[in-house]
């Protein structure tokens, strides 16, 4: 490896206030490779005191963030960018080692995470509020705005990086200090990137890095805390439930990126060969453990049969193997509980009628793998069809009418992301204008786009990241009346 050696120790201690410390007592927990389940190395096993001294440091460091130049701040981090990119092969190994994806998708990830530190290093300089004249005369109201203050983040393990960065980057912009808590299974990438956002002249204590094995104590501990601002997170719904619980005492501001179950819908007059590569990317990225997989494949009848025969083609020869082996296009799921739950899935499925068309299991031997899977006709009701399946199985279902394939995409209660598939302008209109969720793609796969407002609605949580939006999350608003003759 070149540049920072991302496995070494120095590392892997909790950053606070611009150190590397231990954490309270010594403490340090696992991190585990899931393509064995050996033990790749420890980091710090942060406390409730820890935590709080985390949120000492960035309430600490607030005030002068906050009157840093916009151009300034925007400068630390382009410069961080470019750090990454000249070490994104290093980032991209070291996250296929701690989440098992390959490394080229984890390269991807870098390429694709890093960009949200390019759009808001250039969105820095652009915060702005207005000048107005009273529509009644007698005074101007302006408006100025605010960091909202320091923020604590809480990240998931599919995306080390990108979940990172989307939250980073435009707090670091608007002026924002944090503490991050990275998932526990995926600490390493999240410690690089502390240690590249220093070497970018990030002044200490703006970003503090907490990882622990005590997230629901340490995020009670911080939430009750007055002096925290904001909460972002990323991950599950009932954890999201629980934070907004937990901002209510401090009305905490919020932003929830939560779980998807997304649909995949193809109409009969679908380009099916770009349907089915589409397929391939929504559903495969990530080895579908991402919130924006398509989770339900609605099909319509006539092009079923073709759709599915296709898909159980490339899905039947893609090769599964440890991230970091050259041709491995699907590494392990995360862990074991993984693996059983997207069994117990695929099982009730078959009992409930649906034909298995490739795959369906765990292979034996190390590790969390899971072998690529379609299933034909599962049942509405299937709990396939309602749960996130976060794993390489595509269900499909079939529709015969417009109205039942938009009434079956939206029933659950989810809205993050959707997809539809169709050559004809007033259907995707019609549908774009239907479907219950944050994003739509039309024709495509692949949805995030750091230029573009991610979020969802309904359970999928509020609050978007990316866009000229992301940015509105981090700042405060105060108008200012003046008068005038
Ligand atoms: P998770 O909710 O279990 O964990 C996410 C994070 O929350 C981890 O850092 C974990 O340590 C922490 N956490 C767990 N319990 C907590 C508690 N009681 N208090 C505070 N923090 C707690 O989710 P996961 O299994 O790690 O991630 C997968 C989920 O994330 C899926 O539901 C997926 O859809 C969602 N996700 C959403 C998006 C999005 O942008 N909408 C993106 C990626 C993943």
């Amino acid at each position: 490896m070149s540049g920072l050696d991302l496995l070494a120790p120095e590392h892997h201690g909790l950053f606070i206030d611009g150190t590397w410390r231990e954490a309270e007592g010594g403490a340090s927990f696992a991190v585990i490779d899931p393509a064995d389940g050996s033990e790749l190395t420890t980091v710090a096993d942060g406390s409730v005191a820890d935590a709080v001294a985390a949120l000492d440091a960035a309430v600490a460091a607030q005030a002068s963030w906050a009157k840093t130049p916009p151009r300034t701040r925007g400068e630390i981090l382009r410069k961080a960018f470019e750090l990454i990119n000249e070490r994104s092969d290093d980032l991209a190994h070291l996250m296929s080692l701690e989440m098992g994806k390959p490394v080229a998708e984890a390269k991807g990830e870098v390429t694709y995470g890093n960009e949200f530190f390019r759009w808001f290093s250039e969105e820095a300089p652009r915060i702005h509020g207005r000048w107005m004249e009273n529509p009644v005369g007698g005074s101007r109201l302006l408006t100025v705005r605010k960091p909202v203050g320091p923020c604590f983040f809480i990240t998931p393990w599919n995306f080390p990086l990108a979940m990172g960065t989307r939250k980073i980057g435009p707090a670091i912009a608007a002026g924002c200090t944090m503490v991050v808590k990275p998932a526990e299974q995926t600490p390493l990438t999240m410690l690089a990137l502390a240690a590249i956002l220093t070497e970018a002249g990030l002044p200490e204590g703006v970003l503090n890095v907490v990882t622990t094995t005590s997230a629901p104590k340490v995020s009670a501990a911080v939430q009750a805390d007055p002096r925290l601002r904001k909460i972002s997170f990323t991950g599950s719904t009932p954890v999201g439930r629980l934070l907004v619980k937990q901002a209510a005492d401090n009305l905490q501001r919020m932003s929830m990126e939560l779980g998807g179950n997304a649909p995949f819908i193809v109409f009969e007059d679908a380009d099916i060969d770009a349907a089915v590569e589409g397929a391939m990317i929504a559903k495969m990225r990530n080895m579908g453990e991402a919130c924006t997989a398509a989770n339900r494949f609605l099909v319509h009848a006539d092009v079923a049969e073709e759709f599915a025969t296709k898909l159980t083609s490339q899905m039947g020869s893609l090769v599964v193997g440890r991230g970091q082996d050259e041709g491995t296009q699907v590494g392990p799921l995360i862990d074991e509980k993984a693996v059983d739950s997207v069994t117990a899935l695929v099982s009730g499925a078959v009992e409930g009628g649906a034909k298995l068309l490739t795959g369906g299991s765990a292979p034996s031997g190390p590790g969390y793998f899971f072998t690529p899977t379609v299933l034909l006709d599962v049942a509405a009701d299937a709990e396939i069809n309602s749960q996130e399946i976060f794993g390489p199985v595509a269900p499909i279902t079939v529709f015969t009418t417009e109205d039942e394939a938009v009434t079956k995409a939206n029933a659950t209660e989810y809205g993050l992301a959707s997809y539809v598939y169709t050559r004809d302008l007033s259907r995707t209109i019609r549908i774009a204008e239907s479907l219950e969720y944050g994003m739509v793609g039309v024709n495509t796969g692949l949805l995030s786009n750091p230029a573009a407002p991610f979020g969802g609605m309904k359970s999928s949580g509020f609050g978007r990241e990316g866009g000229f939006e992301g940015i509105e999350e981090y700042l405060e608003t105060t108008y200012v009346g003046i008068a005038a003759d």
